[in-house]
């Protein structure tokens, strides 16, 4: 056993895709990696995976980053000037998770527009949304988000991304895409990732979920825009120094982990349809498109919180999103036996609780 492994017990965790360990090929890849300082641009392995990372979803540039929500910071940076308006979904991560960074950083308001069931939005409600009242805020950005995190892992197709593009040009406005899972959404829509991501300005992916990287997210997009992101990531305190022993692991990550990624989509499958089959949980399958699944647990008699509790107590992990919905996600380290013990278990603890 190599000093920096620790004894696990066999837990299955299902929290996150965030959870994933670094493969072996990371590790050999981090501990190999030729290294320089990064604020003088000297990182041979950033470079190579900034250049992977934009090549991949068809953009001129991207810039290293520590996180998503760095990311998208960034982009909002970029394209607002203080005291704009940014349009997004209403259950959107940027809007739900990031610390109000938007607040504290460009000093922009989320201007919300609600999705569909599926948390897709409707492009003439988006259409609606562009103008404020007169001597309102300026909206500058529509933000999207797919897969659609609070959704469910939810997808918004092709078509519809056009023309929420279409609809947020025409207007004058910017997109920015948060594709912390796009590769899922790619996969869960067959078709390949450029087809999502080519029309938005700007976009976001992350290194450290289903693709298992220890962190790191890219920002892509144009050389210009990611040339003005590199300064506000220096000024936000995110420059790098030697940073080229994580960006190796992204590398892999980019290279080996994206078409593995519909296992993880199957998984999330076999959980889902046992779920549908236990009495008080409320699954809607047709919005298990990746690899969450989220669901209600109120026709089981537990809150969330308490059917958490449950079945952590049982070695399995999951959170949940309300008072009544729980998510699972699925990724390279819950495989599909685990899915169906997590089934058996949860069995179990619903009846118990009769
Ligand atoms: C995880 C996630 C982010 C943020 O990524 P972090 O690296 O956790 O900061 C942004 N958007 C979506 C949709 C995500 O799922």
């Amino acid at each position: 056993m190599a000093n920096w492994e620790v004894e696990r017990v066999h837990e299955i965790e299902m929290r996150s895709d965030t959870t994933t360990q670094p493969t072996d090929a990371m590790r050999r890849a981090m501990h190999d990696a030729v290294v320089g300082d990064e604020g003088y641009g000297d990182d041979p392995t950033i470079r190579r995976l900034e250049e992977l990372a934009a090549e991949k979803v068809g953009k001129e540039a991207s810039v290293f980053c520590v996180s998503g929500t760095l990311a998208n910071l960034l982009a909002v940076m970029c394209h607002t000037i203080r005291g704009d308006e940014i349009i997004c979904e209403d259950e959107a991560h940027i809007f739900w998770y990031e610390s109000a960074g938007l607040a504290l950083l460009p000093a922009v308001q989320p201007f919300l527009v609600t999705g569909d069931r599926l948390r897709v939005l409707d492009p003439d409600r988006v259409k609606a949304a562009l103008k404020p009242i007169s001597s309102g805020p300026s909206r500058r950005v529509l933000c999207l988000e797919n897969t659609h995190n609070r959704g469910g892992g939810t997808v918004t197709p092709v078509e519809t991304m056009r023309r929420l593009y279409d609809v947020a040009h025409a207007g004058g406005l910017k997109v920015h895409l948060d594709g912390a899972r796009v590769f899922n959404a790619a996969h869960a829509l067959e078709v390949p990732v450029t087809e999502i991501t080519k029309n938005c300005d700007s976009m976001m992916f992350c290194l450290s979920k289903g693709l298992s990287a220890p962190m790191g997210s890219m920002l892509c997009g144009t050389k210009d825009f990611i040339d003005q992101a590199r300064k506000f990531r220096k000024a936000v305190g995110g420059g790098l120094r030697q940073a080229g022993v994580v960006a190796a692991a992204g590398v892999v990550a980019i290279e080996t982990m994206i078409d593995r990624l519909p296992e993880d989509h199957k998984t999330a499958r076999i959980l889902a349809e046992g779920l549908a089959e236990i009495p008080g949980i409320d699954i809607d399958l047709e919005s298990v498109q990746t690899n969450i699944v989220a669901y209600d647990v109120s026709g089981t008699g537990m809150d969330a919180p308490t059917y958490v509790r449950k079945l952590a107590s049982r070695g399995i992990k999951c959170t949940s999103h309300t008072q009544t919905r729980i998510r699972m996600v699925t990724h390279k380290d819950v495989t599909q036996d685990d899915a169906r013990q997590a089934l058996m278990i949860i069995r179990e603890v619903v009846e118990e609780s009769r």
